[in-house]
């Protein structure tokens, strides 16, 4: 049996996905009682999460009254932070981006000057729309570092070590009443892929290309986070390449990792070593972009790698959508994505592959702030959580 917030947000959920719906509807849908369904309306429209409103009828009798979402109920606030620039949106309660900016940022200087960066975006988000702190119904926050599941905090992140163990939402928690989620980026991303562009596919990995490699897992319409939340952590796994012993030192202090062979950083630095006279990873970008023989073909090595690990990846979880993100994709996706599917549809299980896609993002930069939005959005209207935006009757 459904607890009373479990039963609402299941009704709620229900409207979110199928739109307007009226008692009688959700009645047939649901196969709960009449009074169950009044119960939960009764409490959604209380808490202003959801509005009526009469529908037409071509029959005679009083026109039966139609509930939907209410997305206006409130905001959300959400920033996707890189290493080199973030990115802040203000966000209705439905998940759907408002205003946003993308600011330059080091996440190295430590978590104190970069909150401080973004809380002063929140601000004038709030200040420009006439928003209060009070109508902020949740924040979130993504980080180019492993978080632990469930603990607003990142553990050990190789590129940014004086994150580790920092309380992010602790730290948010001094200024606003909300619930603050902390996400790793590619999950974020994975999120956002999934739930705005590819929502008929409940299996989806992302795949982030950009200076480092990281990746994301949709399960069953849900992000896998694994048992600690270190699931996906495709950068990191070991690869040997014929020709190959131990392989280049990578950022984590293990060699042969497949970022250490394929990131952008090794990418940049194999190009540098060839003689080329780049130092970012803007010059690499442009490299590409110019059709530079060595940074075409380090790419498409750089695929092949990449592509040998998506193999395992699609071999192990079997996924519908395999999306292809970051400024890597953006810049060189010409030379990346052959390598890349050529190496999953000849390596995976044929099962496996069958209906399998390969695409590039769609959202490209967004995926992290839309997934943001839509991650906070699902979580708040959770029933773990959904019971702060409903008043009871004191009991007693
Ligand atoms: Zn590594």
């Amino acid at each position: 049996m459904a607890t009373f917030d479990e039963g609402i947000s299941e009704t709620l959920s229900l409207l979110r996905r199928k739109g307007g719906m009226t008692r009688a509807e959700i009645v047939a849908e649901t196969g709960l009682s009449r009074s169950a369904v009044n119960l939960r309306i009764d409490a959604l429209l209380q808490a202003r999460l959801v509005s009526g409103s009469a529908r037409e009828t071509v029959m005679k009798g009083r026109p039966a009254e139609v509930f939907s979402f209410n997305s206006e109920r409130g905001k959300l606030l959400a920033a996707d932070v890189g290493a080199t620039k973030f990115r802040a949106g203000l966000c209705n309660l439905g998940g759907d981006v408002e205003s946003e900016i993308e600011l330059p940022s080091d996440v190295t200087a430590g978590p104190e000057v970069l909150l401080t960066s973004i809380l002063k975006c929140f601000e004038t988000f709030l200040a420009d729309t006439g928003t209060s702190a009070d109508e902020i119904l949740g924040i979130g926050l993504s980080l180019p570092a492993p978080v632990k599941r469930g603990s607003g905090m990142s553990v050990n992140p190789p590129i940014m070590p004086l994150w580790n163990r920092f309380d992010v939402p602790a730290w948010f928690g001094e200024r606003f009443a909300s619930p603050v989620f902390l996400e790793k980026d590619a999950n974020a991303m994975a999120y956002g892929e999934a739930r705005f562009s590819h929502p008929e596919a409940d299996d989806l990995l992302l795949v982030k290309i950009g200076t480092g490699i990281g990746s994301g897992v949709i399960r069953e319409g849900r992000l896998y986070r694994g048992a600690d939340g270190a699931a996906g952590d495709l950068g990191h796994i070991p690869m040997s390449l014929p020709g190959d012993d131990e392989g280049p030192l990578c950022k984590c202090g293990n060699h042969g990792c497949l970022e250490a062979r394929a990131g952008g950083w090794a990418i940049l630095r194999d190009l540098r070593e060839s003689g080329a006279d780049v130092s970012s990873q803007d010059d690499l970008i442009a490299a590409l972009a110019a059709g530079d023989p060595a940074a075409v073909q380090l790419a498409r090595r750089a695929g092949q790698a990449i592509g040998t690990a998506v193999a395992t990846a699609v071999n192990l979880l079997n996924p519908r959508v395999v999306v292809l993100a970051g400024h890597l994709v953006a810049a060189g996706g010409d030379h990346l994505l052959p390598a890349i599917r050529e190496r999953v549809y000849s390596r995976s299980l044929p099962l496996a592959t069958a209906d399998l896609t390969i695409v590039a993002s769609s959202l490209h930069p967004r995926e992290g702030l839309v997934g943001l939005a839509h991650l906070v959005s699902d979580g708040i209207l959770e029933p773990a959580q959904i019971g702060r935006l409903v008043e009871r009757e004191p009991t007693d």
